[in-house]
């Protein structure tokens, strides 16, 4: 499909969801000089973007297309960051560590990765992980330093976005929620129709909505579980992740990942890893679970935030500060049987392009998405 075709000599973009996959193509259209209509449903955005860690995560990601478009959506981050102070953009870079032999086995084998380079990897001892991180307190075997992650404020980067974007040939349109869909047109709940020369809906997980009849089989929901403690006076001063996350990203499906023991049955049962990444106002926001399989609990799973905080105080060595908030979110991803495809798009009627499904990669990924929708 040639979008950049389909909207060459065109000028208005009526764009659907105002979470980040909406909002970076806001910005990648008013950059070619479209003017920009953003229809979202709720008073703010509510849905994965503002609900994830904020990790621009180069480091996992399989090598070929899904590195390549880690790596392109890493330097519009970093440029949007120059310009826009409010998404907190910092390349913090982050520490995978490895809690005994098995795990170094791993990172050694990823540090010898052809492309370790491109991802700034570097192995490191305890010694050279504390002079990285001095945080880290805890007992550990060793750290895979990856210099290219990065680190954005996601309860704070749709608003920066969106002030950003503030003028002339943009308008923001909140409580609008979108409910037919026909040829360069789409219908709010209120009547009025909003034509353009092209629409992009990026409605994330509602996959029975509006666009639920072109998603039918092609996208599946992921539910996670996520908290924050209040601040903590001392820095952290990369990204964390511990061994459990070598289990789930291609990059580490190397030949040593076969050697890993069994994972702590808490753990395994919630399909969690632990991420940390700490705020800008010092809290520490730590995940994650997952859940595959329909209807998705309505509660929370104390068992998997009780691991989730022994391990973030195995690592930093000492009690982490008093949890303050807890959520789940949501997100949309790509069928495991069309895997290979890093995210949905798709025309869905003439004019009215229908991209979703970027799965745990989606904060990554998003500028470099919308790059791709218009060629
Ligand atoms: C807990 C969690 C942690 C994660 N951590 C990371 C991370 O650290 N790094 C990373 O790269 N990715 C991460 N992800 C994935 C990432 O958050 C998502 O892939 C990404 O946010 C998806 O963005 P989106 O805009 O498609 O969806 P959403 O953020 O869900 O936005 C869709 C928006 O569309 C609106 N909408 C839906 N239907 C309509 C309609 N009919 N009319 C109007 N509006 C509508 C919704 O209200 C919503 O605001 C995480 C996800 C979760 C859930």
């Amino acid at each position: 499909m040639t979008i950049l075709g389909a909207v060459a000599s065109r000028t208005r973009v009526v764009i659907v969801g105002g979470g980040v996959l909406g909002t970076m193509h806001a910005v990648a259209a008013r950059r070619r000089g479209f003017e920009v209509v953003q229809l979202e449903r709720e008073a703010e955005a509510r849905g994965a973007s503002v609900r994830n860690f904020g990790l621009v995560w180069v480091s996992g990601r399989q090598a070929g297309p899904e590195l390549a478009l880690a790596l392109r959506a890493r330097e519009l981050w970093e440029g949007l960051g120059a310009e826009v102070p409010g998404l907190g953009f910092r390349a913090a870079g982050s520490l995978t560590l490895a809690a005994g032999d098995a795990e170094l086995a791993l990172l050694k084998e990823a540090a010898a990765r052809p492309d370790a380079d491109q991802r700034g990897f570097e192995l490191l001892d305890p010694a050279a992980v504390r002079e990285v991180n001095p945080a880290l307190r805890g007992e550990f075997a060793g750290g895979l330093h990856c210099r290219l992650d990065g680190i954005v404020e996601p309860r704070q980067a749709l608003p920066a976005l969106r002030r950003y974007l503030a003028g002339d040939g943009y308008e923001w349109h909140p409580g609008r929620e979108v409910a037919e869909i026909a040829p360069n047109a789409v219908r709010d709940h209120t009547g009025a129709w909003h034509q353009g020369d092209l629409v992009i809906l990026c409605p994330g997980a509602a996959h029975t909505g509006v666009a639920g009849r072109y998603l039918a089989g092609a996208v599946r929901r992921v539910r996670l579980q996520m908290m924050q403690t209040a601040p903590l006076a001392g820095r952290i001063t990369t990204a964390l992740a511990d061994g459990d996350s070598l289990r789930y990203y291609p990059a580490y499906d190397l030949a040593a990942r076969a050697q890993l023991p069994p994972q702590a049955q808490a753990a395994a049962r919630a399909c969690a890893q632990l991420l940390l990444v700490q705020r800008a106002d010092g809290g520490l926001t730590i995940g994650d679970t997952h859940e595959y399989a329909e209807p998705f609990a309505f509660d929370v799973d104390e068992d998997a935030y009780d691991h989730l905080r022994d391990r973030a105080e195995a690592l930093l060595g000492g009690p982490i500060p008093r949890i303050q908030r807890r959520w789940a979110g949501v997100y949309s991803e790509v069928s495991p049987d069309a895997a290979h495809a890093l995210y949905y798009r798709a025309e869905a009627e003439p004019g009215v392009v229908l991209v979703t499904g970027p799965g745990g990669r989606g904060m990554t990924c998003s500028p470099a998405i919308a790059e791709e929708t218009f060629g």
